[in-house]
C-alpha cells in the first residue's frame, strides 16, 4: 500500500470529522515541502521555504528562530488558520489544506488548542466564559459546559478565579486560563506561540510545568519559543527556523 492510500478510505464529506473515526492515525502532523509566500506590493516574501516535518503523536516539538524566521506562519499553517502556498499539510492524517474554511474551522476546534504570547482572552468574558468559548460545537447544554470549564480551570489551580475578567488577572493567570481554553475540546495537539515570552520567572515556570504535564498526559505539543528551559527539556525535539528553512538540532 502506498504511504497515503489509506486516506482514500476516509469519508471527508461528513459535516464534522471526528478523528476518532479513523482506525489508525499515524502522524499528528506531516508537512511535505511546504512553502508560504506573501505578496507585499511588488515584493514576494518567502516565509516558509520548503519545510518538511513529521511529528508523531505524543511528541514534544520545539521550534526556535529569530524574529521573522517563520515561526508564527508555521504554527498557523499546522493549526489550519493559514493556508500553505504549496506543499502538503496533514494534521491527524487529514490533508487540511484541501478543504474549505467551514471544514477547517470545525477541524481546528476539534483537534487543536492554541496558546498565544499575549494570551488573546476575550476581554469582556470571565475566565470560565473564556474557557467555554471554544465549546460552541458541543451538544451539551450551557450548564454542563460550564461544569466542564470549571473542571479545566480547577485542574490548573484557577478554580478560585472563575468569574474574574482578564484585566483582573495577573499575566501568568491569564496564560493559565488560555491553557484551559486550549484544552476545552480535549484536542490531540496543543500549539503554542512564544507562550512564556511575556511572563516573569515564576509564572513562566508554572506555564512550562503545565505544558510538560499536558505532554505527559499524551498531548502532542508544538511550541515556538526561545525559552531555553523549554528547549532543553528532556525528550524535546528541537528544530530551528532560519529564513523559512527548518532544520533539526541534534
Ligand atoms: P516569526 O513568528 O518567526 O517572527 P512570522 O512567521 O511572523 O515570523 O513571519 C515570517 C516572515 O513573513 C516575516 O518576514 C514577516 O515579515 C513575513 N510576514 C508575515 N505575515 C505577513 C503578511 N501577512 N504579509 C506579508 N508578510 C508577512
Ligand atoms: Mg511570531
Amino acid at each position: 500500500m502506498a504511504d497515503d492510500d489509506y486516506l482514500d478510505a476516509i469519508d471527508y464529506t461528513k459535516d464534522t470529522l471526528d478523528v476518532e473515526d479513523f482506525k489508525e492515525i499515524r502522524h499528528a502532523v506531516k508537512l511535505q515541502d511546504v512553502f508560504r509566500t506573501y505578496k507585499f506590493g511588488k515584493e514576494e516574501i518567502t516565509a516558509l521555504n520548503g519545510v518538511s516535518l513529521v511529528i508523531n503523536q505524543g511528541d514534544f516539538v520545539v521550534v526556535s528562530g529569530k524574529s521573522g524566521s517563520g515561526k508564527t506562519t508555521l504554527l498557523n499553517i499546522i493549526g489550519a488558520i493559514d493556508l500553505a502556498t504549496s506543499g502538503r499539510v496533514f494534521v491527524m492524517d487529514v490533508p487540511i489544506n484541501d478543504y474549505d474554511e467551514s471544514f477547517r474551522s470545525t477541524f481546528r476546534l476539534d483537534n487543536t488548542g492554541f496558546i498565544f504570547q499575549s494570551y488573546n482572552l476575550v476581554s469582556t468574558l470571565t475566565a470560565v466564559e473564556n474557557v467555554m468559548f471554544p465549546m460552541q460545537l458541543s451538544s451539551k447544554n450551557q450548564s454542563e459546559l460550564r461544569d466542564d470549564a470549571i473542571k479545566l480551570l480547577e485542574d490548573i489551580e484557577m478554580g478560585h478565579r472563575l468569574d474574574h475578567l482578564p484585566w483582573q488577572l495577573s499575566s501568568g493567570e491569564q496564560q493559565r486560563v488560555a491553557i484551559a481554553r486550549a484544552m476545552a475540546n480535549d484536542p490531540a495537539i496543543i500549539l503554542a506561540d512564544e507562550p512564556t515570552a511575556n511572563l516573569d520567572g515564576e509564572s513562566g515556570q508554572m506555564i512550562r510545568d503545565l505544558l510538560a504535564k499536558l505532554n505527559e498526559q499524551g498531548k502532542t505539543l508544538i511550541v515556538m519559543t526561545h525559552d531555553e528551559d523549554i528547549i532543553n527539556r528532556k525528550g524535546v525535539r528541537h528544530f530551528t527556523l532560519k529564513n523559512g528553512e527548518l532544520n533539526q538540532n541534534v
